[in-house]
């Protein structure tokens, strides 16, 4: 199908695509990579009459780093973060996590803002953002807000954003040199999305869990922090009792739906041995 009529708008600074927004309210909708979006614009799920592409925003672009954190513009596609050498060396979580990102083709173009305001549970970058304890730059006409991302995430397709707001940083602390981490995904085949994974960053100090944080992808209508299987590791040694112990309560925060990926029961199951995948390695490369 192709999409119905619409008019582009290509501004070349933040204050005029705000203006923009705000001058065309609920006829309007923000392009960044268009991965997502134009799919949905051909099945005509989405019709906008204005579409405001962000692709000329130089501002909303580039990953730099202050004293204590590692700032990404929105803009910034999927291969720029996995050809960071400061993500390399200093939040290696994402550059994972980015690589098992669809294909070539859909990292080339995709953008780390793009897929957080989706709200795709399906998607890998609000997992990864939780488990990261990120914040969210949202700009707006009349000045900016910060939200983590443990309190973005509200539904299916529905975030904190705001009409009228455009997402311009994902801020995050940069993680401790001795912080272990893993994204664990399983998936069908290159570029399908996950039918379960498990993102983990994890601290250990006198060979006990001093930090940990276990986030599940695809299993719940948003991302999925497993608390209770954070709290049974913390303060205990990270052994394959312990291990066990958090896959099962995480598998207990599971809602999956069933679709073609699997059913309840394999999905679930899935999210458990992801969760286990994902602790062991994790393990092994926090140093401690
Ligand atoms: C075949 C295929 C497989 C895929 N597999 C995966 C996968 O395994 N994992 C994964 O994470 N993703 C996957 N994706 C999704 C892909 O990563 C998209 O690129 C991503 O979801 C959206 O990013 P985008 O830059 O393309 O945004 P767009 O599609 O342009 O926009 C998505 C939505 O976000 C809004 N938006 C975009 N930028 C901003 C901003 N700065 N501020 C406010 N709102 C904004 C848009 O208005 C739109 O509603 C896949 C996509 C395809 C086509």
């Amino acid at each position: 199908m192709i999409p119905r009529p619409f008019e582009y708008h290509s501004p070349r600074s933040l204050s005029e695509a705000l203006s923009l927004l705000s001058q065309h309210g609920d006829t309007a909708k923000l392009l960044a990579g268009g991965h997502s979006f134009l799919p949905m614009m051909k099945l005509r799920f989405a019709q906008p009459d204005h579409l405001i592409d962000l692709g000329k925003l130089a501002e909303l672009k580039g990953i730099r780093e202050t004293h204590d954190e590692i700032i990404i513009g929105a803009m910034t596609t999927e291969n720029e973060l996995i050809w960071s050498a400061l993500l390399q060396q200093k939040c290696p979580l994402l550059v994972e996590g980015a690589r098992q990102i669809s294909d070539p083709q859909v990292r080339y173009r995709g953008t780390i803002g793009g897929d957080i305001s989706h709200g795709d549970p399906g998607n890998d970058h609000p997992s990864l953002m939780i488990a990261l304890g990120a914040s969210f730059v949202l700009a707006g006409e009349h000045g900016q807000r910060v939200v983590h991302a443990d309190h973005f995430f509200l539904g299916t397709y529905m975030t904190q954003l705001e009409a009228g707001e455009i997402m311009t940083e994902i801020r995050i602390p940069i993680p401790a040199a001795d912080t272990g981490y893993c994204y664990a995904k399983l998936k069908r085949k290159t570029g399908d999305f996950a039918t379960a994974a498990t993102a983990v960053t994890l601290r250990m100090q006198d060979g006990a869990v001093s930090d940990v944080r276990i986030v599940l992808t695809n299993v719940g209508p948003t991302a999925l922090r497993a608390v209770d299987a954070e709290q049974t590791l913390t303060g205990k040694a990270l052994d394959d009792d312990a291990i066990e112990q958090a896959a099962r309560l995480a598998m207990l925060a599971c809602e999956p739906a069933e679709d073609l990926r699997g059913d309840i029961d394999y999905k679930t199951a899935m999210a458990g041995e992801m969760t286990r995948r994902a602790l062991r390695t994790a393990l092994a490369r926090a140093t401690h």
